[in-house]
């Protein structure tokens, strides 16, 4: 017996083992099966929306709009078959699909097909109320006296006057958008929770988090570390700030209102730095310069522009994006490029997110070509959007001389760290405010508001107010859940910037480096989305996304900076 009984063993042993990988490779086919039937489907759907889109905001006829209406109706239909997310949340819940790429490319399809298990009925009332209010949004104006005004000309107000009582008319005539639409906010935030707890979640702003591969948790830990290192950066220039004010209005500080802060939001810097970049674009191109300074670095965007469509025309989109049309190498930019700073720097951000798509990695699967994140490719075009208003960039690009980079560089220092904190502040208040809304839409959302912006800002909530002024951000409403990953990007533009400068560049304006746009696709554009987007910032930097290096950019008040 006992010769029979150690092969018996094995026997049973191995019966086992293979077992478990039969079983795994049983699950991993169905997956790998799974992927090339969607592939075949999704791929021609994707391109088709993208190039719709793409044509659309060229020309911008109705009938290219209403075409790319039906592309993108067509493309989140398919995100809606029921038996296909049944499939993928057996393979999901096995545990079964181990190999790395297949189970990465689970995952993202797995979050595209939950997010489209809502109830039709649902969504299509979430669309209606969403209409309903940008209708509102789009047709209030702001009344003075017998007048109706724009938003931008009450940011004109706000900017130029300098009567304590205009501002403040012109403010609080913006604010009664607040009172128009807030009823209806509340509603829909409610709705929204009720699709996000049906589809499995506490509240939507977890489910979009969550759904795009962000953990709110996660998210929140990094606000709370740039909340520590920006507060008393901030208080010493809000004390700047401040002073300015005063002295520009006849004021004591302690009597400055928010109206006082030359935005209706005190999102962006006030202007007590003036540099006119403007000037120096005069006579420059800025296409030229911007894919003279790619090529240097080795990221060669002669295909991209070949493809792109970079001046004003009558009907097209006036703003600028990037966009990937087949994920093979299609990549376009739209722009209504100007000789001034401001296309400058929409070249080299719209341009960066060119090159984040254009360079990935072809042998990877469709899902995973892609960027990690959208904050990701949000930060490579911010690292490289910035250098528009950098002197040391413009010298070494030769749109100025030494001696000029040496004399505006510490008041564009000043200007852009300015910026930047103001800008952090706000975030901040964004990110808060909506994540403790749909936490408790029940709650007092008036005095939520002004508890945020009174501790994030530093302004002071005008005594006795009890108005709904969160209600005026049209983001609140429309776009929501989003506006933090504007600030993610530009902590990772900080982070990529302090690793390439002390690790890889020999210059810090880049210019002529082809060790950074070699670094660049290596370590961020060809991983693609293959890793979840704290672990691609960990491999690219040897540290998961933090704050510290924005806050040593910006914060730290570094006197003998040669920037
Ligand atoms: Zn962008």
């Amino acid at each position: 017996m006992k010769k029979y009984l150690l092969p018996a063993l094995w026997v049973l042993a191995v019966s086992i083992l293979f077992s478990c990988t039969s079983k795994q490779e049983r699950a991993e086919t169905r997956m790998r099966d799974f992927i090339s039937a969607y592939e075949e489907k999704v791929i021609p759907l994707y391109k088709d929306a993208a190039l719709a889109s793409w044509n659309a905001n060229v020309t911008g006829t109705d009938e290219d709009w209403a075409k790319s209406e039906k592309a993108s109706f067509e493309l989140s239909k398919f995100f809606t078959d029921s038996t296909a997310f049944l499939e993928l949340k057996e393979l999901k819940e096995s545990g079964l699909v181990k190999d790395s790429l297949l189970a990465r490319q689970l995952d993202l399809i797995y979050n595209s097909y939950l997010g489209g298990q809502v109830d039709p009925s649902l969504l299509a009332e979430l669309i209606r109320m969403e209409t309903e209010i940008s209708k509102k949004y789009s047709n209030f104006r702001a009344v003075i006296g017998e007048k109706e005004l724009s938003d931008n000309q009450i940011e004109e107000i706000l900017r130029n006057s300098k009567v304590s009582a205009d501002l403040k008319t012109a403010w609080e005539a913006h604010k009664m958008i607040g009172p128009v639409v807030a009823e209806d906010i509340i509603r829909l935030v409610r709705h929204r929770n009720m699709i996000a707890q049906k589809t499995g979640f506490r509240n939507y702003h977890e489910m979009t988090l969550k759904l795009s591969g962000q953990d709110p948790e996660e998210v929140t830990r990094i606000f709370d570390e740039l909340d520590e290192l920006t507060r008393d950066g901030f208080a010493g220039l809000k004390g700047d700030i401040d002073t300015y004010f005063a002295k520009r209005y006849g004021l004591k500080t302690g009597d400055l209102k928010p109206w006082h802060y030359q935005n209706r939001f005190f999102q962006e810097a006030p202007e007590i730095y003036p540099v006119d970049f403007d000037k120096y674009y005069e006579d420059q191109d800025p296409v030229k310069l911007a894919a003279a300074f790619f090529n240097g670095i080795g990221l060669n965007v002669d295909a991209i522009l070949a493809k792109s469509d970079l001046y004003e025309k009558p009907g097209k989109n006036q703003h600028a994006f990037s966009t990937d049309i087949d994920r093979s190498g299609d990549v376009r930019t739209l722009d209504n490029v100007k000789p001034d700073s401001y296309w400058m720097n929409t070249m080299l951000h719209e341009l960066g997110h060119g090159v984040y798509s254009y360079y990935n990695d072809r042998s990877l699967p469709f899902t995973l070509r892609d960027a990690a994140h959208s904050f990701t490719t949000e930060a490579i075009a911010n690292l490289f959007g910035r250098f528009a208003t950098d002197p040391m960039w413009m010298n070494d690009m030769g749109i100025i001389d030494q001696a000029e980079r040496e004399r505006i560089a510490p008041v564009s220092r000043n200007s852009l760290r300015l910026q930047m904190l103001v800008f952090s502040r706000w975030a901040q208040v964004m990110y808060r405010f909506e994540k403790s809304m749909y936490e408790n839409p029940d709650q007092d959302l008036n005095q939520l508001w002004w508890n945020m912006v009174e501790k994030y800002q530093m302004l002071q909530k005008p005594e006795g107010r009890n108005m709904p002024d969160w209600a005026t951000k049209i983001h609140v409403a429309l776009y929501p859940c989003y506006y933090h990953n504007y600030l993610l990007g530009e902590l990772l533009a900080s982070q990529l910037y302090n690793y390439i400068t002390i690790n890889v560049a020999k210059n810090r304006s880049f210019a002529g480096d082809k060790a950074v746009g070699e670094y660049l696709k290596q370590k961020v554009f060809m991983p693609g989305t293959r890793y979840y987007w704290n672990d691609m910032i960990e491999k690219a930097t040897g540290e998961k996304l933090t704050a510290k290096y924005y806050a040593k950019q910006f914060v730290e008040n570094d006197t003998n900076s040669n920037n």
